[in-house]
């Protein structure tokens, strides 16, 4: 089944019929169970191979033309391996990075404190060190074996939901300028620190959600060692 998009999807069983600002037709197989996941960055992949592995429909929806190439992020902790594992992107993930064991950290000139990752109690006691591209592919891969394709192209622009409980409507927008209408049950943000959604979508902030903002503060213990 494809969208008008030229993305894969599952079979679903309704079709909407959308019209955009061009008053072009265009047929989108969907139904309002599908959860529609805004950006395919590593949050929006990670919810969709999810869903999608307990049988839930959902749109994944990106606004650049290809993945980013960029490495970014770098280091994988242990905890993410572990979830990695149980979904099988661990074994994928592991070879094609460097596995820290431990780091020391300097300062004028001394060794200030070390830590030791092979104390860790899991099978992956180390610090992956690993593009973001790479675990970024992986994740794709992942998507693709699941029947999921990434609508590239595609931009969220506005939505609503102007009934609690309600279906949300989300309008997105296409590479080739068509707009495109689609209800749906749940929308999941994963636009990354850009997000427009509180901003797009503000009769839904004002009434209906909560934007949590946490700061996490702790304090390190470190043993500190005579400069060697
Ligand atoms: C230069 C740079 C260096 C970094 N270095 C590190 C590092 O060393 N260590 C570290 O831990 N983290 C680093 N980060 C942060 C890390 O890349 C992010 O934490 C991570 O990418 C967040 O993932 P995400 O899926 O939440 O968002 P993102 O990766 O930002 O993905 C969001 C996706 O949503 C898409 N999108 C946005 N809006 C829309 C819309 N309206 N419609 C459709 N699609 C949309 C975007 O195109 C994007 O693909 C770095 C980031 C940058 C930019």
């Amino acid at each position: 089944m494809r969208t008008t998009s030229g993305c894969e999807t599952k079979p679903q069983n309704t079709n909407k019929l959308c019209k955009n600002l061009f008053q072009e037709e265009r047929t989108v197989e969907n139904t309002s169970e599908t959860v529609l996941i805004i950006g395919a960055g590593p949050a929006g992949m990670m919810a969709a191979i999810e869903l999608s592995r307990f049988g839930i429909l959902v749109r994944l929806i990106e606004r650049t033309t290809k993945p980013a190439d960029t490495s970014r992020a770098v280091t994988i902790q242990p905890r993410t391996l572990e979830l990695f594992q149980q979904r099988g992107l661990a074994e994928k993930l592991v070879p094609k990075g460097n596995k820290v064991v431990a780091a020391s950290v300097y300062g004028a000139g001394k060794r200030v404190f070390r830590l030791d990752f092979e104390g860790v109690d899991s099978e992956y006691n180390y610090e992956l060190l690993v593009s973001q591209a790479t675990t970024e592919q992986v994740m794709r891969d992942a998507l693709e074996q699941q029947g999921v394709l990434i609508e590239r192209e595609s931009t969220l622009i506005s939505f609503a939901q102007p009934e609690r409980n309600g279906d949300i409507t989300a309008v997105l927008q296409h590479g080739d300028g068509t707009l495109e209408k689609v209800a749906c049950r749940y929308m999941i943000d994963c636009e990354g620190i850009a997000s427009h959604a509180p901003r797009l979508g503000s009769n839904l902030q004002a009434k209906h959600s909560r934007k949590i903002t946490l700061w996490v503060t702790f304090t390190l213990t470190a043993k500190f060692l005579k400069p060697t």
